[in-house]
């Protein structure tokens, strides 16, 4: 049986290495000679991380939502994939527990910007740093090392409660009618720090 308050998800990326391309891992401009190759932005950690959290889901990968054929993810920023496997995620209940992730290249150096990194990945799924592990390797003897590889886990747990029951249907209603209902809402409802009305108790009719 599936188990429905707690999903974990893996995602894997490469890149090549290119000369005249600017740096970006876990949307974090990182100052390099060369950057990463590819159809967006090359950020070859937001796209493990997008395939990890649609895989939690078991709502395909980032290639199901983003075809790299596609001429409008040219050049994008990756931050666009992470923000609809969220939406993907949120759909059906779940918010991001915490983040592993291991990246593997032989240079630039990662530990220096990693703090930088755990903070936009955390603002991104909306956890705190101290949940986003970010680990740095370089690829001995593994010949790759013109590219960058990613590996991150993701683990979901179920919101249950009422209000975020409610938070994920309405995320799934389109704004315009979202707009509309928070306007009759507003509209009906009484001035925010109106006097109570005086309650009669029984006790002072006697
Ligand atoms: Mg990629």
């Amino acid at each position: 049986m599936v188990n429905k308050f707690m999903r974990i998800g893996y995602g894997w990326d490469s890149h090549e290495f290119k000369r005249g391309v600017a740096l970006k891992i876990g949307g974090v401009a990182i100052p390099h000679s060369s950057g990463l190759a590819g159809h967006s932005d090359g950020d070859v950690l937001l796209h493990a991380l997008t395939d990890a959290l649609l895989g939690a889901v078991a709502a395909g990968d980032i290639g199901t939502f983003f075809p790299p054929n596609d001429a409008r993810w040219k050049g994008a920023d990756s931050v666009m994939f992470v923000q609809e496997a969220m939406r993907q995620i949120r759909q059906q209940g779940y918010a991001v527990s915490n983040v592993d992730s291991t990246l593997i290249m032989a240079k630039p150096k990662i530990i220096p910007h990693a703090a930088s990194i755990r903070a936009r990945v955390a603002e991104l799924v909306g956890v705190q740093v101290d949940a986003v592990g970010v680990k740095a390797k370089t690829p001995e003897g593994m010949g790759t090392d013109n590219a960058a590889i990613a590996h991150v886990v993701v683990l979901l747990t179920k919101k249950t409660g009422r209000a975020s029951k409610l938070k994920a249907a309405v995320e799934q209603v389109p704004q315009t009618v979202v707009d509309t209902v928070v306007d009759q809402v507003l509209e009906g409802a009484e001035p925010v720090g109106a006097p109570e009305k005086k309650r009669i108790s029984s006790r002072t009719k006697k």
